[in-house]
């Protein structure tokens, strides 16, 4: 028997939405510098959106192991693929369209890189358990990689028994009859979070009426599959998630950290050692940079940036609290609003007379920015966000505090951890009225201003610490370096 040694190839899979497209594509480009092939993987729609908003054809040609594939997601054109619709994709059409072909593709060696070798392992997205049942069927590693924040993974994971416990106001009674103050209850079971953790914190998911709710049951399932992959991979820090990851290692020993990854490819772009010249957003939607103009022109850290991602919708109603509240705060904002954002239109399109002066002196509003880029411009000075995982970790290495309004998913759990545990801002969900916010935009950008700015300075020092190589001494167990390795070792072939 002897060992072959052949160029390390993964395939890489992401959830077919922007924050996970974003992080496996930022993983993508890592793994290519770090000479390993790599296919990626998008769905039909979105790969022809990253393809017709962005230049990634052109900035991926220069990795000569590189080849982009695409699959169909089962949706028809033109479904949201957002809001509460979101779902319909996840579990139904992903399930009953992608899965087999999926299987299908794996298994007639479509797959297969140019050279025509077998794919040695898989990183898919860990929202997915199907890629774990193919890789066991053929002989295939596969990594599970949650695009989620640690904190968040935990709790998923911990679903189960709370529900088991029955300790968890998930019971068939739930939280439609909860009374305001039962959500500020505190959850005991979850270890690590013994002392902070509200039932409101949790993922949305637990704010189903039952505990046989179909999304609940399936995500907390499918975070359950995880210690059945060959890794676990977080985009997160030691410094940052120290205590939950060492709960995790608990179920799924080998945890990698690799985050912020969007930092790390950064500091590889600065190390000046590939091709590459400059972080071009992997963006879903049009880039409209005319807001970086705008900035140039406005004071030191003075403007708050707002922006839900790429999923949140929100009502009418909502939109006007918001808008209401930035005007009525004084404060200038730069308003990242996608067109599918609000839903219920109702036709009454005119802006009332004080909003369209106020946002003429103080505001600008744009589709879709360089939000990367928007974070690190010396305007500004806070961010109000929906706190998606990628938002959280791009404003913490900007150093940027928040104001959290979690729409759903690990959104909950994230803004709960800037604010009561990380000290990084404010977390005001489940309210969404215009004095609230005209009164949390001041605290954030004036009155409580310091002392958010303390913890995210030396937040962000720990996060620029953790993607340099100061952090390769600290002999971190789980890191990238860790990665590159485990998977040039997946990729030795054995042969009679
Ligand atoms: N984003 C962007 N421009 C915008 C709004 C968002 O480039 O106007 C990017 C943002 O930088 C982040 C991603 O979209 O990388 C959103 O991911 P996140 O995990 O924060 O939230 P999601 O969209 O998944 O809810």
């Amino acid at each position: 028997m002897e060992l072959e040694s052949k160029a390390p190839y993964v395939l890489i899979f992401p959830l077919p939405a922007q924050g996970h497209v974003n992080s496996m594509l930022n993983l993508a480009q890592l793994l290519s510098l770090s000479g390993i092939n790599i296919t990626s993987l998008n769905t039909d729609h979105n790969h022809n959106r990253l393809v017709f908003h962005t230049d990634i054809l052109d900035r991926f040609a220069c990795f000569l192991g590189f080849q982009f594939k695409s699959i169909p997601d089962g949706l028809l054109a033109d479904h949201p693929r957002a809001g509460d619709r979101f779902m319909e994709m996840f579990f139904d059409s992903i399930t009953l369209v992608t899965e087999p072909l999926f299987k299908e593709m794996m298994l007639s060696g479509q797959l297969n890189s140019a050279t025509g070798q077998l794919v040695p392992c898989i990183i898919t997205d860990g929202s997915l358990s199907f890629p774990i049942d193919v890789g066991n069927k053929l002989g295939i590693l596969v990594i599970h990689f949650r695009t989620i924040s640690a904190c968040s993974f935990w709790a998923y994971f911990y679903i189960q028994d709370m529900i088991e416990a029955g300790k968890h106001p998930i019971r068939d009674t739930m939280v439609t009859t909860l009374e305001k103050e039962d959500m500020d209850y505190f959850i005991r079971s979850v270890p690590g979070k013994e002392t902070f953790l509200r039932i409101r914190d949790l993922p949305s998911f637990c704010r189903a009426r039952n505990t046989t709710d179909s999304n609940l049951q399936q995500v907390k399932n499918m975070t359950r599959q995880s210690p059945r992959a060959h890794a676990l991979m977080l985009n997160s820090f030691e410094d940052l998630e120290g205590l939950v990851l060492s709960h995790i290692r608990t179920k799924c020993p080998k945890t990698y950290t690799i985050g912020p990854l969007h930092a790390f490819f950064k500091s590889k772009l600065e190390s000046k050692t590939t091709l590459l010249q400059s972080v071009s957003p992997n963006s879903l939607f049009e880039v409209d940079k005319s807001c970086m103009v705008w900035l140039d022109a406005q004071p030191l850290k003075y403007v708050i940036y707002v922006s839900f991602g790429s999923i949140t919708v929100m009502t009418k109603d909502e939109l006007m609290e918001f808008w209401y509240g930035l005007v009525n705060s004084k404060k200038r904002f730069l308003w990242s609003i996608r067109p599918d954002l609000v839903t219920q239109k109702d036709g009454k399109d005119q802006i009332p007379l004080e909003l369209f002066e106020g946002t003429k002196d103080r505001g600008y509003m744009v589709g879709w920015v360089p939000q990367e880029e928007v974070l690190a411009h010396q305007a500004i000075g806070g961010f109000l966000t929906h706190s998606g995982w990628n938002s959280t970790l791009e404003s913490i290495v900007a150093e940027v505090p928040m104001i959290c309004w979690p729409y759903f998913a690990d959104q909950q759990t994230n803004s709960r951890f800037v604010s009561e545990v990380w000290k990084l801002g404010m977390d005001m969900k489940d309210v969404c009225d215009r004095v609230m916010v005209k009164k949390i935009v001041n605290h954030l950008m004036e009155k409580r201003r310091e002392i958010f700015m303390k913890s995210a300075t030396e937040m962000a020092r720990l996060a620029k610490e953790s993607v340099s190589e100061a952090c390769k001494k600290r002999h971190y167990h789980y890191n990238l370096d860790h990665l590159i390795k485990d998977i040039r070792l997946m990729s030795v072939i054995t042969t009679k």
